[in-house]
């Protein structure tokens, strides 16, 4: 069954880490090469077992500690054509790129990995379904609003990763950032806001809904106890009492959880799998030389966000 670990979430940096049996892929590496290693090496993971890196986009909150990490490491790093270009011209180390159009479905491991588009203040942002072991898990972050393809890739999955990234009143009241600011926050190449996520959870969530794991939260515009709240209120009234919600810490990892909950996989039916021979297989150096560079968009590499 697949596991998530959130090694930290928030501005000042975003890192997970999922796994299933053998196979152990890092999503974004926000936080610094040392954070990243200690907190892996924490959980029981060596930094070198990792099989690859995926990245969401290329903002600083989501790439800080990936040259360095990736300096002794040959880690196969997975990201969009466009988001590879831009984060290759600002390292001076070559990464062992595995370059991959948003909307391709690969598979890494044991792990049948399906990214797709999300509208964010990125160049070539996307988000990711992961299926293993009959265990499926949504990750979503930065996201400015939702679209219909998000909620059909994110339907029905056992856990949910998403960003909750403010509380529209705490943010409308917060005297620190000016009204251009919170415009770009709140706006369709945002972020979310609590309400918003809830009202994602609740499309997206079936019976096999195990937990949702909220992340993201700003320091100043957001609270864990309003987030869970707001998330676990709408489940409520949509009958989903019993699924769980939880916040990602900004600074501290989450244990390594199954996503699943045993029963449920064990109803789920061999038919339910996605054919292996349907998904795009992407070995790291075939990838990497089959598709062209493309070339580097002139957008600021920088979170501007919170
Ligand atoms: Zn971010
Ligand atoms: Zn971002």
């Amino acid at each position: 069954m697949l596991h998530l670990a959130v090694l930290g979430s928030g501005s000042s940096g975003n890192s997970a880490l999922v796994c299933h049996e053998d196979t152990r892929i890092l999503v974004d590496a926000g936080l610094s090469a040392r954070q990243l290693g200690e907190r892996l090496n924490a959980l029981g993971v060596a930094p070198e077992s990792l099989d690859a890196i995926l990245l969401t986009h290329e903002h600083s909150d989501h790439t800080r500690g990936l040259e360095v990490f990736c300096r002794k490491r040959q880690i196969p790093v997975y990201a969009t054509l466009h988001t590879a270009a831009i984060l290759r011209d600002g390292v001076t180390t070559p990464l062992p790129w595995t370059q991959f159009e948003a909307g391709n479905s690969f598979r890494v491991g044991g792990v049948a990995i399906h990214s797709f588009p999300v509208p964010h203040d990125a160049v070539d942002p996307v988000g990711f379904r992961f299926e293993g072991g009959h265990s499926t898990l949504g990750f979503l972050s930065d996201v400015g609003h939702v679209t219909k393809l998000i909620l059909e890739r994110l339907r029905d999955v056992d856990t949910l990763f998403a960003e909750a990234n403010y509380d529209e009143g705490l943010l409308m009241n917060d005297k620190k950032r000016p009204w251009a600011t919170k415009q770009r926050i709140s706006n369709r190449h945002g972020h979310l806001s609590n309400d918003q996520t809830a009202e994602l959870v609740a499309t997206i969530a079936g019976p096999r809904l195990h937990r949702v794991v909220l992340g993201h939260l700003s320091n100043d515009c957001n609270q864990p106890a309003l987030a869970i709240a707001a998330i676990a209120q709408r489940l409520r009234r949509e009958g989903l009492a019993s699924v769980e919600v939880e916040c990602a810490p900004r600074h501290a990892a989450t244990t390594l959880q199954p996503v699943a909950r045993t029963t449920e996989v064990a109803r789920v039916t061999s038919g339910e799998e996605i054919p292996a021979d349907s998904l795009r297989v992407c070995e790291p150096s075939r990838a990497a030389t089959a598709l062209p560079a493309a070339p580097a968009p002139e957008w600021r590499q920088s979170e501007w966000a919170f």
